[in-house]
Parts: C-alpha cells; sequence; structure tokens
C-alpha cells in the first residue's frame, strides 16, 4: 500500500498562497537539518517571480560544501564531493557536473550575497524542503545516507553494451496521474526528478532518472510492449494528454510529458513516502492555493472502477466506470463556481486508483467529505431498481442520508434507502464517507435512463446540492 504524503505538498504550498506582488518579504528563517542558519543581515527570504528565493550560501556550506565567489564574472562555485554547480548572478542558466540547468528564476544578489530559488537548491542538492506558514521558516532536510535508507528490492539491472558504470538498481514507478492541475507520479524509492517546459507545442516534460515502470503499472494504466503509454485528460482546459515512457535503458529514466494547451509554470513537491507532485500554476499569476486553504471545505469525490476494471456491465453494455466517471466530471464542473468547497478527484480520466489510494488520498487532504460514485446491478434479476447510499463508519451516516435524499430526488428511482456495508474505501476513510449507487444498469429502463446527459446531469445537481447543504454553504 502506497502513502500519499499529501502533508508535506500543503505545507510546502502554504506560502505560496496569496502573494501576488513582485517581491514579498516573508523572514529570514532557515533550518538546515534542524539547526537555525544565520542569515546574513539585510537579506530577507523573497518571492521573485513565484520562487521562493534562499540565501545559496548559507545553505550549501551548512550542507559542507565548498562555495566560491568570482565578483568579475558574477560567479558562484559549489562543490562537494558528489557535484560542481555554477551559478552566475541575473543568469537563468546553471550549469550542474556540466551539463546545462535552467532555473526557474536567476541568482540575485542581495546584501553581498546570492539568493537563488528554493526548488533549485531542494532539487540539485537532493534536499526536503518544507515550510511553516505560521513561523514563517523554511526546514530543509539533507538527504539521507544511502547506508540509512531501506533497503530497495533486488531488481535485475538491464545489462547494455558500451561498458559504462554500473548503476544502482532504478526505483519502480507505480502509477501517473492528472488530475485537478496536479501530476501525481508514485514512486517507490528515491526519485530526483528533472523538470522543463518546451513551446511550439506546449508541453511540460519530466524526467525521471534511475526509475523504471513497477511490475504493478500496467495493471492500473496503459502501458504496451515498448513501454509507453498515454491518457487523454479528460475535462482538464490546461493538458489534452498525458504521455509516458521508458524513455532511455541506461540509465533507466522514465520520461512523461503533459501536452498543454497554453504555455504554463509549475511548482514540484515530493515526499517521504514517494509522491511526486507537480501543479500547474498559470505564468504570472501565482501558483494555485493548497486544498482547503481558507477554511473551505475539501471534499474528495471518487468515481468508481475505471481502466481495466469497468466495474459493472449495462444490459446496453455500457460500462459502469464510464457512468461513475461522466457523473463525476459533471459535479466537478457545476462545484467550479462554488468558492467554499475544495474539489479534490481521485481520478479525472480512465485510470484506476487502487481502493486504498483513494481512501488514502482523503485521508491525507484530511477530506471534510468524501463520495464515491458508483452504478448498481444484479444480473440475475433483471428487475431490481432503485437508488441506494451506503456508509460503514458511523461518521459517515449524515453525509449518507442527506446525499440519499438529494440523489433519490434527481433519480426519481425507488427508495433503496441507506444502508451500511464493509465497502474497502468507506471502511478505510477516516472522515465522513458515503458510496452513491445511483441505479441499477442491470435495468433495462433504468441503464437507458441512466446512459442520458439530461439524467447525469440532474444526478450531478443533486449531489451539488446535497454537499452544500452537508457543508451549510
Ligand atoms: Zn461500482
Amino acid at each position: 500500500m502506497k502513502k500519499y504524503g499529501f502533508l508535506l505538498l500543503l505545507a510546502l504550498m502554504l506560502w505560496l498562497v496569496p502573494m501576488h506582488g513582485q517581491a514579498a518579504a516573508a523572514s529570514n528563517a532557515v533550518y538546515l537539518d534542524g539547526k537555525a542558519l544565520s542569515v546574513p543581515a539585510g537579506v530577507k527570504i523573497e518571492l521573485v517571480q513565484n520562487n521562493v528565493m534562499i540565501p545559496l550560501r548559507v545553505v550549501a556550506e551548512g550542507l559542507g560544501s565548498t562555495v566560491g565567489w568570482d565578483q568579475k564574472s558574477g560567479t558562484v562555485t559549489i562543490q562537494n564531493d558528489a557535484s560542481t554547480i555554477e551559478l552566475v548572478v541575473n543568469n537563468n542558466n546553471a550549469v550542474v557536473n556540466g551539463s546545462k540547468v535552467k532555473l526557474a528564476a536567476p541568482p540575485l544578489l542581495r546584501g553581498g550575497t546570492s539568493v537563488v530559488p528554493l526548488r533549485f537548491v531542494s532539487e540539485q542538492m537532493g534536499l526536503k524542503v518544507s515550510w511553516d506558514n505560521k513561523a514563517k521558516s523554511a526546514y530543509l532536510t539533507s538527504p539521507v545516507p544511502a547506508e540509512d535508507q531501506a533497503p530497495q528490492p533486488a531488481q535485475p539491472t538491464p545489462v547494455t553494451g558500451g561498458g559504462s558504470a554500473p548503476s544502482a538498481a532504478p526505483a519502480t514507478v507505480n502509477s501517473i496521474s492528472f488530475a485537478d492541475g496536479r501530476l501525481l507520479i508514485a514512486a517507490s524509492g528515491a526519485v530526483n526528478p528533472s523538470i522543463s517546459t518546451l513551446t511550439g507545442p506546449d508541453r511540460l516534460v519530466v524526467d525521471l532518472p534511475n526509475t523504471a515502470f513497477s511490475s504493478q503499472f500496467g495493471l492500473g494504466q496503459p502501458l504496451d510492449q515498448k513501454q509507453s503509454g498515454q491518457q487523454d485528460a479528460i475535462g482538464s482546459a490546461d493538458v489534452s494528454r498525458i504521455r509516458y515512457s521508458l524513455f532511455n535503458n541506461n540509465p533507466s529514466t522514465i520520461r512523461v510529458v503533459l501536452d498543454l494547451n497554453a504555455p504554463k509554470s509549475y511548482t514540484l513537491s515530493q515526499d517521504s513516502s514517494g509522491l511526486i507532485t507537480v501543479t500547474l500554476t498559470d505564468p504570472g499569476t501565482g501558483p494555485t492555493p493548497p486544498v482547503g486553504a481558507g477554511g473551505k471545505k475539501v471534499l474528495v469525490l471518487d468515481a468508481g472502477h475505471g481502466f481495466k476494471d469497468v466495474g459493472t456491465t449495462g444490459i446496453l453494455g455500457n460500462h459502469e466506470k464510464d457512468f461513475n466517471l461522466s457523473v463525476t466530471l459533471k459535479v466537478a464542473d457545476l462545484l467550479k463556481s462554488e468558492t467554499g468547497i475544495d474539489l479534490v478527484l481521485t481520478r479525472s480520466d480512465d485510470t484506476y486508483p487502487t481502493l486504498a489510494q483513494r481512501a488514502q488520498l482523503a485521508n491525507d487532504l484530511h477530506a471534510d467529505a468524501f463520495i464515491s460514485i458508483h452504478a448498481n446491478s444484479v444480473l440475475d434479476k433483471p428487475d431490481a431498481s432503485g437508488t441506494e447510499t451506503y456508509y460503514y463508519n458511523s461518521n459517515g451516516k449524515e453525509l449518507a442520508t442527506i446525499m440519499h435524499k438529494h440523489l433519490l430526488q434527481a433519480t426519481g428511482f425507488k427508495d433503496r434507502k441507506v444502508k451500511t456495508e464493509r465497502y474497502q474505501v468507506l471502511r478505510q476513510s477516516n472522515g465522513p464517507a458515503t458510496l452513491l449507487e445511483v441505479g441499477f444498469l442491470s435495468n433495462l429502463q433504468e441503464d437507458m435512463i441512466m446512459l442520458t446527459d439530461d439524467f447525469q446531469q440532474r444526478v450531478a445537481q443533486g449531489i451539488v446540492d446535497g454537499i452544500k447543504e452537508y457543508f451549510k454553504l
């Protein structure tokens, strides 16, 4: 079972919230492995082009690197056992171990020292970063030495010609998904992604060095014999398609490409559980506020089944997974204008997050409600019909009761009441959770109605009405 570490993502994004100014000052507190670094006087942590800028020298020296400075060319050189980094003040291009790396914002001179984007520091120095918004402090954690890390399962390293140095067993990627403007990559093992944006056409490229697809990957989403696959980003205005492939065999590298409809910026966060989150942002407008910011209610909506798990099959040959997704996307559309709710989807396309992942997502986000959308079926009883709603933990009873009332009104089907059942997504959700069985795809009459756009729209509106009543909005 994977653990989504959304908390770190949230913490990371908190500081990015509503600072639209060019250089909003925050504070001077930077901690490295729990120790406060002394930031030179006159240096402020500031936001430049949506990048938090931190003083480079104190962090690099704190990590035991040697820092050199050439006043004439404005070049900073950072050297340690593993790498050499060269940066030039006011220049977007850095050189890391001889290769060019583009910075999201150029290093700037502040009070006689250079400040660089926090993201660059975390990526190039392998640091984990979090931010305490209350205390306005950045916490940096240096990488754990290899011998302290949990052993990775042994993996055969592909043998290739050429006599290059043997590399460590690649980390494995278990799933790649895109929802709500976020690319989520679940990996086991340490991954150091490198991200770039391309134009003509607009793309965002995420390279995952020293990674391979896990044996589970192809079960959850498309992966062909050539170790590549793609999915449409249904319901996303920003992204048309997600492509991924084993881009390089030696060293084994997975490349993920988002085909964008317009230029985008991004923020990257990672956590110790292996979840990599790339959040798309509009260039110049600042990143999306974190989920649940400003007292918003967090709603996790789960379109049941997906990909190879089609759910039940309707009497007309239609698949439950498509009905569930269609209704879910309609709810998402209706909630776009609802400012009091932050909606997160477990899937927004034809993919299959595991049941554990769906519940975990809600738990990690401390969701105020988790609603799983399904359609029913009893194949040997074609007359079975109606709407029923489930909960399992007692904290889901009120949610289920209110949702059922509105759902029933919307469907106009027979009332099969609110029930309890040990469904995994309900059992494993910590917060209020409910599962809706809208109607019976095995019933010809209901199946025909449920296929119509009108009906799905009505159900979506019913779900919205229910959730608003539950949240008292
Ligand atoms: Zn189902």
